[in-house]
């Protein structure tokens, strides 16, 4: 689905992304892991075409984007994204936040979306809160409803960047559980989480990324058993 081929990203002068390649295959999971600051969020903001990089191609279905002929507003309907803070619309219901982007960037029936609308919220045990207002919800709550919105766009792909770290505790299973049935269901996802048990559960391949760089990209059960570098040793035992 996803091809990025020696991609750079400077802010200024300072390089951020120094050269990364990967390929995200239709149904896989792949896992981001790195300390703070080494690239995760603004690797995933590339892919989604929220920012402009230096050097480099990605491809979504064999195309490449970021050319003058890229068409975003399409390209964003197929790449979903979902935040740690959730980005809901605070004036609006929780059916009417999630029927936006199909209603008015994908122009389908509204009948057909309230009921795709409705029969996702149900599968995230939410049916009851569709006429709820965003700040009646709490935050597994909110989380729970971006992730269905991202979803009623019908995407090829989903990217989750820590959406759980705004979370209390006892609503982060509620979130991460969401994912794991996405995942069952072989929705593609590309996913930055600390949250370890969850990233070996989840991935089909985790990749780490150290200053800029892939250090090393492996299966889950390798990569938390035997991880082969030095700085992927380190970034774990911070968890142990
Ligand atoms: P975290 O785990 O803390 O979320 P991250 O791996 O997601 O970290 P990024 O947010 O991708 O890291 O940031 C990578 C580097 O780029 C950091 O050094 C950060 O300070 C810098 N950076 C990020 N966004 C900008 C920006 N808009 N302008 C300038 N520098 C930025
Ligand atoms: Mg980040």
């Amino acid at each position: 689905v996803i091809k990025i081929e020696n991609l750079k990203k400077n802010y200024n002068d300072t390089e951020v992304l120094k050269g990364v390649s990967l390929d995200i295959n239709r149904g896989e999971v792949i896992v981001i892991l790195g300390p703070s600051g080494c690239g995760k969020s603004t690797l995933l903001r590339c892919i989604n075409g929220l920012e402009e990089f230096q050097h480099g191609t990605i491809k979504f279905n064999g195309e490449v984007m970021g050319t003058k002929d890229t068409q975003w507003y399409l390209l964003r309907q197929k790449i979903g994204m979902v935040f740690q803070s959730y980005e809901l619309f605070p004036h609006m219901t929780i059916l009417d936040n999630i029927m936006l982007g199909p209603l008015k960037s994908q122009k389908r029936d509204k009948d057909d979306v309230k009921a795709q609308a409705k029969g996702l919220l149900k599968r995230v045990g939410l049916e009851h809160r569709a006429n709820s207002f965003p700040r009646e919800l709490s935050g597994g709550q909110k989380q729970r409803v971006a992730i269905v919105r991202a979803l009623c766009m019908n995407p090829e792909i989903i990217l989750f960047d820590e959406v759980t770290a705004a979370l209390d505790p006892e609503m982060v299973r509620e979130v991460l559980d969401v994912i794991l049935e996405l995942s069952n269901q072989g929705m593609t996802m590309a996913i930055v989480t600390h949250e370890m048990k969850f990233a070996e559960a989840v991935a089909d391949r985790i990749i780490f990324i150290d200053d800029g760089v892939i250090v090393e990209e492996n299966t889950p059960k390798e990569f938390f058993k035997n991880p082969k570098t030095n700085r992927a040793k380190d970034f774990l035992n911070i968890f142990n």
